[in-house]
């Protein structure tokens, strides 16, 4: 837990969100700016900052992510229609939230290759 980070506050309940799945591993939420129909963020409980910051004990965590964006992609009815994951890293990936964290966009379809 990082206080200073929002995503931990959501995760502890001090902040609302639009809450969509959890397991005793990872929580998803409504992202509050949608660029897409469905706009998912798939966030691990323990405050990790991003792919560049996996270790060995936490990768696990990439696994879990994956089975949740299986299940919501059913619940959001976007399995059969697809969708793209995104995961931003640093400066250049354009990471703002420093809690790492899969977008799931769906429900229109999208350009190749992003901006
Ligand atoms: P990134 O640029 O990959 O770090 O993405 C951060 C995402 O978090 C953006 O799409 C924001 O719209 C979203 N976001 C920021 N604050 C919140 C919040 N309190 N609840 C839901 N989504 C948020
Ligand atoms: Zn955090």
């Amino acid at each position: 837990m990082d206080e200073n980070c929002i995503f931990c506050r959501i995760v502890e309940g001090g902040l609302p969100a639009d809450r969509v799945y959890e397991n005793q591993h990872v929580l998803a939420f409504r992202d509050i700016h949608p660029v897409a129909p469905v706009h998912i963020l798939v966030i691990p409980r323990q405050h990790l900052i991003g792919p560049s910051f996996l270790d060995e004990d936490a990768a696990f965590l990439m696994a879990e992510m994956f089975l949740a964006v299986k299940e919501i992609a059913l619940k959001e009815g976007i399995d059969g229609t697809g969708y793209r994951l995104v995961m931003n890293q640093g400066v250049d990936g354009g990471q703002e939230i420093h809690h790492m964290h899969l977008h799931i966009l769906g429900g229109r379809r999208l350009r190749w290759p992003p901006g």
